[in-house]
């Protein structure tokens, strides 16, 4: 007998269902993974903990396919160059757009060179550019460095950029915030995003922006954080050696600086800067308390929210939506050291025992 193939199974990815909103002409020639459609958590405990008396969700990114938001950005960027005729892609990265850059360009049989700095990746992002065939070339520099040197590099080589300059990557971002709206039935009163080279945070808005004046919803409250030692969109001024815990954000020349200033004034926005201490307890305190397991970078918009809450600047009964960025399996390193160590015991039911009694 045959059994009806459910609407799940039929999901192949934010081109197909959101196709008619993106840059894709032909929506079956995409290069897709399956991306988006991540769950939109609300907490309990966390809110209880602040003492606040309102709603704060997560908008677990850490779920795409490769475990980051930048799938979402990549499912465009790629197919428009393989579209285009492109045989490679390109990019910069502090590690999730190497990985996701990686395992677009093998689905569609497309070379991709990553360029990282070396000794500041999250093991588990080096692994996926590693696994999928991409060639990593480790520079002895910073993200910033690796950026400005592609950006001149892809003038000269038939190689399509796909970092967050390129607009498609943008285009495909700019999705979490369709599903945000559709799984609320409205924008949240504030949205909490961290920030790197501030494309994500722009990518939100313009989603936000374009379901609004089709009269869905009113746009939310943008608010970015970055992290203290890596804050130059705060500071005002260029970062040459940022320096954080949180790689994923530690950049000195954000790209999307003027988008991010942008998004500031039309949504009556802020940024701030949370230190790398109270992102590893908001990670901590998310994966022990609410069971979401994200990586650092992505816990500076929680920890950048309790902040707030506690400052008074987001006021009682506020709904806000925090984005985890990318899945804390990304960084076991830093999971590992700040965690409580495992207990090695002998192989005996009292030895076994008497770790446990010692909890009860
Ligand atoms: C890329 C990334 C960011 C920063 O996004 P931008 O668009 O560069 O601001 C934050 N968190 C994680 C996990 C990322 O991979």
């Amino acid at each position: 007998m045959e059994y009806p193939v459910s609407a799940n199974a039929r999901y192949t990815g934010l081109i197909q269902h959101y196709g008619d909103r993106l840059p894709i002409e032909d929506p079956a020639s995409a290069v897709c993974l399956g991306e988006g459609r991540t769950p939109l958590i609300r907490t309990y405990n966390l809110p209880r903990r602040l003492g606040f008396e309102g709603e704060i969700y997560l908008k677990f990114e850490g779920v795409n396919p490769t475990g980051s938001f930048k799938d979402r950005g990549m499912t465009v960027a790629v197919t428009k160059a393989f579209d285009e005729g492109a045989r490679a892609v390109v990019c910069a990265s502090t590690g999730n757009t190497a990985a996701s850059a990686a395992a677009y360009a093998a689905r569609a049989g497309m070379q991709a060179f990553v360029i990282i700095p070396e000794g500041k990746i999250a093991l588990g992002k080096l692994s996926q550019a590693m696994m999928h065939g991409a060639k990593v070339i480790q520079l002895r520099g910073n993200f910033d460095e690796a950026m400005a040197i592609v950006r001149v590099l892809v003038r000269d080589l038939p190689i399509t950029l796909v970092n967050s300059i390129n607009p498609n990557r943008l285009q495909g971002q700019k999705t979490a915030a369709f599903e945000v709206v559709e799984d609320l039935g409205r924008a949240p009163d504030y949205h909490a995003i961290p920030v790197g080279n501030a494309g994500n945070i722009t990518a939100y808005w313009m989603g936000y922006k374009e379901y609004g004046y089709e009269g869905w919803c009113a746009p939310p409250v943008m608010v970015g954080f970055q992290s203290t030692g890596s804050a130059p969109i705060v500071e005002g001024r260029h970062i040459d050696q940022p320096d954080t815990v949180a790689t994923a954000i530690r950049i000195g020349h954000p790209a999307s600086w003027e988008g991010a200033l942008d998004v500031q004034k039309e949504s009556r926005g802020w940024f701030d800067a949370v230190t790398d201490e109270d992102i590893l307890q908001a990670q901590r305190l998310l994966a022990s308390t609410d069971g979401v397991f994200c990586e650092p970078a992505s816990a500076a918009s929680v920890a950048g929210i309790v902040s707030e809450i506690q400052a008074g600047h987001i006021p009682q009964g506020s709904n806000v939506v925090c984005t985890l960025t990318g899945h804390g399996l990304k960084d076991p390193d830093t999971a590992i050291r700040q965690s409580e160590q495992p207990f090695t015991v002998d192989a005996t039911e009292a030895a076994v025992e008497e770790v446990i009694q010692g909890f009860l």
